[in-house]
């Protein structure tokens, strides 16, 4: 069973969620009001498991500290929100080195304290029968302009230029599971200027970690929308071709939608323009000169 299939199929039994429950599973993260004119309370959660995410027996440190950007990228792609705090449950193999359990933590508390979300809570499990380090964060958010809404992956209406930052593919290789995947700026800084700057122009937002093409596509169906993604507009990284960059994932960009002007560089990221969203049934589709195709297996999920 696929990773988004079986999370569905989970979801599917929460028929009726609670008022405080104001944006449910499915997006980025959830968003948790408890009365009218309080706070909104962000909420997501994420793994690194170590030989899936970071490479077995490299130092803990990058596991910790990846775990806790995977989640700084989901309150990145909320735009109007800001890191509050973090907790961290880690699942620890039966004898590993006290060292080495040190490192992990060092690796999500000061990450985590970088963005300014201190680690307040969390948990370790020694595990028998396990030989991979693993951890888990939750992180908690706010919105920046309590004013004004949070960006989710719902919104992107017909006519909505589509949108990039960074470069796409090469995050990391494939041989060596190596790259900038380990160690990237989240882009809240950006996404928090995005939000500032085009207010209610900004209409959905998504961080790239499935791969663009996968990102864009889930967009597309939360949206009931089409998305044309010009592939000769995408902003590969050196040495990579856009079909391969836009299906390859962990880039940890942001993709979004707007309308009317965006400017093609905020706090030093560059924007590109990749395509435009027009009306239709949820779909995205790769547009390569005059030929046009519905994306189907572009990006990966994790099997089950
Ligand atoms: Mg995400």
């Amino acid at each position: 069973m696929q990773e988004f299939e079986l999370l569905n199929r989970v979801f599917a039994l929460n028929a009726s969620l609670p008022p405080s429950v104001t944006l449910g599973p499915g997006d980025d993260m959830a968003a948790l009001q408890l009365a009218t004119g309080t706070s909104t309370i962000l909420v997501a959660a994420d793994s690194a498991v170590e030989g899936v995410h970071t490479p077995l027996g490299g130092d803990a440190y990058d596991l910790g500290r990846k775990a806790v950007l995977r989640n700084l990228s989901d309150v990145a792609a909320m735009a109007n929100a800001r890191p509050l705090a973090v907790l961290a449950c880690a699942m620890i193999p039966k004898g590993t080195e006290p060292a080495r359990i040190w490192r992990l933590f060092s690796g999500v508390r000061e990450t985590a304290m970088t963005w300014h979300a201190p680690l307040v809570g969390g948990d370790t499990t020694v595990v028998t029968d396990q030989s991979a380090l693993c951890v888990a964060v939750t992180i908690l958010a706010t919105r920046v302009d309590e004013s004004a809404p949070i960006v989710t992956r719902a919104n992107a209406l017909a006519g909505d230029g589509v949108y990039v930052t960074g470069s796409i593919g090469g995050a990391w290789d494939r041989t060596t599971g190596l790259g900038r995947h380990l160690n990237f700026a989240p882009r809240l800084e950006v996404a928090q200027s995005l939000a500032r700057l085009l207010g209610t122009r900004l209409h959905a937002m998504i961080d790239v970690s499935d791969g663009l093409a996968q990102d864009l596509a889930h967009i597309a169906r939360a949206s009931a929308v089409t998305i044309d993604l010009e592939l000769a507009r995408v902003p590969v990284a050196p040495g990579w071709e856009a079909r391969l960059a836009v299906a390859h994932g962990e880039d940890y960009e942001l993709a979004f939608t707007a309308v009317g002007e965006v400017p093609p560089l905020l706090e030093g990221v560059p924007i590109s323009r990749i395509g435009t969203v027009r009306a239709g049934a949820g779909a995205l589709m790769l547009v390569e000169g005059d030929r046009s195709q519905p994306a189907t297996d572009a990006g990966w999920e994790h099997a089950t």
